[in-house]
């Protein structure tokens, strides 16, 4: 009804133009004008295509207020397995073609070899095995000017200083936190007992397994989604935490004039935690922003998946709207974390810093996510 509105405007207008007597000669040449204004509307208000919508600057779906839950990029790749692949395939790029293949290719072992269905038979899992040191130790880094590196081979903890204390991400698993995250901050010159607030991006092993140490070592606030509290009250395997502050969405832990603000994006675990940290590199302003929760399985069910889809989607927004222009993750292999602290080490000043992708980078990542859980969902 717009176009046809637009149309009948342009038709009238038209022949306003034309009635004159006295230009009767130039009227081939008027209604030729009018022809071609016809043509053009017709191809704005009625083909619309994607591309020349943008270039005018139609709102993108996600950015329409109300549909957080909705993808940001491009055309939508076909509902296949397939399809979802070569989409994340082509978003991974050689930078997280770590990701890639933990998330897209990986979901399709065997179900039977699953977490979850060795639980429904009710096997008690197994007793943790802590690896020797030289398998998973690795030596903290100062990554930015307020940011570090504090994880293991495997997994990242990262510490933003403050002027008034430490906010921390993740405390690996219970072995490693003592080594990686203690001596850590003493040997880059900071001090452990000033870990003030430590966020668990989910109530795994793996990253909450530390927590315990930190508040009764240090009695550092333990910040974890609510259903992760529950999730990690039922681990047999690691030191549990006392339950301490419940993360919210959009939730501000704000120390010493920096603020990190928290996202519940269920998906990996019901409570898994996001997080976006202003960060400075030689005091030049950038946004990293780490994705809580990773991983999927082939048994994942499909509700669970849906809610996954929606949580990247969603973040994907969210960081795209505050400018992130940095991945941080607390599994190395997704995004190259180890090459990326070598190539720190051997940045000559003034060369591009290894962690900072741009906006789009961090949107890639997310896309990864998304569409390598579509590939699942779309298998089902
Ligand atoms: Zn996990």
């Amino acid at each position: 009804m717009r176009a046809m509105r637009t149309m009948r405007f342009q038709i009238s207008d038209c022949r306003f133009q034309i009635g004159d007597e006295e230009r009767k000669a130039r009227k081939g040449r008027k209604v030729v004008f009018c022809f071609a204004v016809f043509a053009a509307f017709a191809f704005f208000t009625v083909a619309q295509p994607p591309s020349v919508l943008r270039a005018f600057g139609e709102p993108r779906r996600s950015e329409s207020g109300g549909g957080a839950f909705r993808p940001a990029v491009t055309a939508a790749p076909q509902d296949t397995p397939d399809a979802h692949r070569a989409a994340a395939k082509a978003a991974a790029g050689r930078e997280f073609a770590g990701l890639y293949s933990r998330v897209c290719l990986e979901p399709a072992a065997p179900a039977s070899t699953t977490t979850a269905q060795r639980g429904q038979r009710g096997q008690p899992p197994a007793e943790r095995q802590i690896p020797p040191r030289d398998r998973w130790y690795t030596e903290p880094v100062k990554v930015f000017d307020n940011l570090y590196f504090l994880g293991t081979k495997e997994h990242g903890s990262w510490a933003v200083a403050t002027t008034d204390g430490i906010i921390l991400l993740d405390a690996l698993f219970d072995y490693a936190v003592d080594s990686e995250v203690a001596e850590g901050l003493q040997k880059l010159g900071l001090d452990p007992r000033k870990i003030k607030y430590a966020i668990m991006s989910h109530g795994h092993g793996d990253h909450d397994g530390g927590a315990k140490y930190l508040q009764d070592r240090f009695k550092a606030r333990i910040i974890m989604g609510e259903p992760d509290w529950e999730l990690t009250s039922r681990n047999s395997r690691d030191p549990v935490p006392q339950k301490d502050l419940v993360a919210t969405d959009g939730q501000k832990v704000t120390l010493g004039g920096q603020t990190v603000t928290l996202y519940l994006t269920p998906g990996h675990t019901a409570g898994t935690v996001s997080t976006l940290i202003p960060v400075t590199d030689g005091g030049r302003p950038h946004v990293a922003a780490e994705w809580g929760g990773t991983a999927f399985s082939a048994t994942t069910p499909a509700e669970q998946l849906r809610t996954y889809i929606s949580s990247a989607q969603r973040f994907r927004d969210v960081a795209s709207r505050a400018g992130a222009d940095v991945i941080i993750t607390n599994h190395t292999a997704f995004d190259g974390t180890l090459a990326k602290l070598d190539a720190l080490k051997n940045r000559k000043p003034g060369a591009p810093h290894p962690y900072v992708l741009g906006t789009e980078g961090v949107k890639r990542y997310l896309t990864v996510a998304e569409q390598c859980a579509k590939a699942a969902l779309a298998s089902r």
